[in-house]
């Protein structure tokens, strides 16, 4: 579809910036991952075991812990109250597997504290969804197709992700916060083993940083479209 050539679309050079931090970012959360993956914590203690005790220290008892196949696709999903684990963080014992494990144990305290970043971040998901799939589609078509319209109701869809992006940013680097303190605190990780876990929980934050920037500049570049279809029309 040539519509969708890059050089067919205005001003796409703006997200170039994102694209080249995002793919650093990417390259710098496996490489780091990788490499803690090699230090085992003292404690000796696994991601599972760690994620258990500290729900259960929490009052949690009612968060199941699992493991599913894959790398790096460690979450919990608060519909049905599941932390689910990659299996080098389930049964590893290394820095990296204890960070991302105390990592989600985090995002399942901030459900059952009602976290306001993460309530709204799951109200925004289905809004968040439209917009990721359709505004952006939806607002180059409007451009090529003259369509203010349809142009200006792309933005509307798109913003609803970009808000998502945003708002995940709190809710991550909150989660990675706890994560850490709870690993101290707690006697899972000496301190001299805590830049481990937050080198790992770091380079993840980037990622969302470089989504965030993304979907920013992916808006800004929509809004400069539209005042060149203004533009465009008024001639
Ligand atoms: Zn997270």
């Amino acid at each position: 579809m040539p519509l969708f050539y890059p050089m067919y679309q205005p001003y796409v050079i703006i997200v170039l910036p994102a694209i080249l931090l995002s793919l650093y970012a990417q390259f710098k959360v496996q490489s780091t991952f990788q490499r803690y993956l090699q230090v085992p914590a003292a404690s000796g203690m696994t991601g599972a075991e760690v994620a258990r005790t500290l729900l259960r220290r929490q009052g949690l008892d009612n968060v199941r812990v699992e493991a599913i196949p894959g790398n790096l696709t460690d979450h919990y999903d608060p519909r049905d109250r599941t932390l689910r684990l990659s299996q080098q963080v389930f049964y590893g014992n290394s820095l990296a597997a204890l960070g991302v494990a105390a990592h989600e144990t985090g995002h399942a305290l901030q459900h059952a504290t009602d976290y306001v970043p993460l309530g709204v971040r799951s109200a925004l998901v289905p809004a968040a969804n439209i917009g990721s799939q359709m505004g952006l589609p939806l607002a180059v078509f409007g451009f090529f197709l003259n369509s203010g319209f349809m142009l200006q109701l792309g933005i509307v869809l798109y913003s609803a992700a970009v808000l998502f992006q945003l708002v995940t940013l709190p809710v991550e680097f909150n989660a990675s916060s706890r994560a850490l303190a709870l690993l101290e605190g707690h006697g899972m990780l000496a301190r001299q083993e805590v830049g481990g876990a937050r080198a790992v929980l770091s380079a993840a934050a980037l990622t969302y940083i470089a989504a965030t920037l993304a979907a920013i500049l992916q808006l800004v570049r929509l809004l400069l479209m539209a005042g060149l279809l203004g533009g465009r029309r008024n001639d």
